[in-house]
């Protein structure tokens, strides 16, 4: 039997002029996600994009669990193709769902018709493939308002296709339709969940983190790249941007009061990422911040933070409480490494006494003895490139 897969375009429908371009951006990563199993023509009509296997070596199953992380998709489903006449649909549907028939109780069947020339309504098609199922499976009974089981029949251009119910896609817009963002990734628990989020609104991703070798060890450096990794099937293959901190924190602890150690290193961290920002193409920055969760996070905090820097700094988990945060990082399969204990650049020179509420004027004249320009000139010099890939 001809197996195909599904996928339904979520947002994107809406967009108008524009959906085009959306619409080519999901066509190309949905290719690009497809590559590792086998060959599949890739196409769209009528707000679905179909993807059809080319040969009997393709890995539909591998493929189908690659696609649930496309952005862009808001729901998936595996379907059998056939002829488009009523009796061949209905012998699809006894065959391909045979599985589901055993485990459901009750049924209903419900049918789209694209092509209009089909000689029967929906509701004469649903009623007569349901009737005749019914016969077929008798145990499993009709309930058109609550059933266990939907049968979705397709009538379209070429061909009527036959699925149970979908699952949910991913969501989001494409990635890149949006532009690109530079994204502050630490070995914590926020960053790559503010990550997903905001590439899950059709942004490309260049993470960046901030090394303090010998402070921290290669196992930090390590935990950074797994969470790069498991956060590819959302953002595509990454280039993790891996910049050398320890001469900063070094000077920093030279002539810097400790009460401003982190808010320092915090703004020192924006300009080296906006730097890279404007290397990449980059129009935003991207950090885990939440409001009130530490001493670097009131808002007294994070303007100074933000001071430093022209771009626009997205926040995506300012508002959220841990447990919020931690729901999302299990779905997407970062807390397990983010709650692994290696140390992370910042908390080697946590304060003592942190300045919850520094004011500007304070914050630049704590920093006043460094040769910021020199300081950030070498840091990005010394960046090394990691490439992650699926
Ligand atoms: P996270 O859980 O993401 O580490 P956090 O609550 O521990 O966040 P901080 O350590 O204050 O918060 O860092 C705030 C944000 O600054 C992080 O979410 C991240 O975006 C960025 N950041 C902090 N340390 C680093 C680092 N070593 N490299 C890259 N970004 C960092
Ligand atoms: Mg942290």
């Amino acid at each position: 039997m001809e197996e195909i897969i599904l996928l339904k375009l979520g947002e994107i429908v809406l967009k108008g002029l524009n959906k085009r371009y959306f619409e080519q951006k999901l066509l190309a990563n949905v290719r690009r996600r497809l590559i590792p199993f086998g060959e599949f023509r890739v196409y769209s009509a009528q707000s679905t994009i179909y993807v059809e296997p080319q040969s009997e070596s393709c890995d539909t199953t591998g493929a189908f669990g690659n696609l649930r992380t496309v952005f862009g998709v808001v729901s998936l489903s595996r379907a059998a193709a056939c002829e488009k006449e009523k009796d061949a649909i209905l012998e699809t549907a006894k065959l391909y769902l045979k599985e589901e028939f055993s485990r459901a109780r009750s049924f209903k069947v419900e049918s789209k018709r694209a092509d209009k020339r089909f000689p029967m309504t929906s509701i004469q098609l649903s009623q007569y493939v349901g009737g005749l199922l019914h016969d077929a499976f008798p145990h499993v009974a009709v309930d058109v308002h609550n059933p266990e089981l939907t049968v979705a029949i397709e009538v379209r251009d070429f061909k009527a296709y036959v699925h149970a119910a979908p699952i949910q896609g991913a969501g989001g817009m494409p990635v890149g339709s949006n532009g690109r963002a530079v994204s502050l990734l630490s070995g914590g628990i926020d960053s790559p969940v503010a990550t997903y989020m905001i590439a899950k609104r059709g942004i490309s991703i260049v993470p960046v983190h901030f090394f303090s070798f010998p402070y921290t060890s290669e196992q930090a450096k390590e935990k950074v790249l797994t969470l790069a990794k498991k956060l590819v099937p959302y953002c595509d293959d990454l280039m993790v941007e891996v910049v050398p901190f320890t001469k900063i924190q070094q000077e920093m602890q030279k002539s810097c009061p400790e009460e401003y150690f982190t808010i320092v290193m915090r703004r020192f961290m924006m300009r080296i990422a906006e730097r890279i920002a404007q290397a990449n193409g980059c129009k935003a920055l991207v950090t885990g911040e939440s409001l009130g969760q530490v001493a670097s996070q009131t808002m007294e905090s994070l303007a100074a933070t933000e001071q430093c820097i022209d771009l626009p700094v997205l926040r995506p988990v300012i508002g959220m409480d841990k447990e919020e945060i931690v729901t999302i990082a299990r779905k997407i399969d970062t807390f397990e490494t983010s709650i692994l204990p290696y140390e992370d650049c910042c908390t080697v020179f946590t304060p003592r006494h942190p300045k919850t509420k520094p004011q500007i004027r304070q914050v630049e004249a704590a920093e006043g003895q460094m040769d910021i320009a020199a300081l950030v000139d070498e840091a990005v010099a010394g960046i090394e490139r990691v490439r992650i890939g699926g």
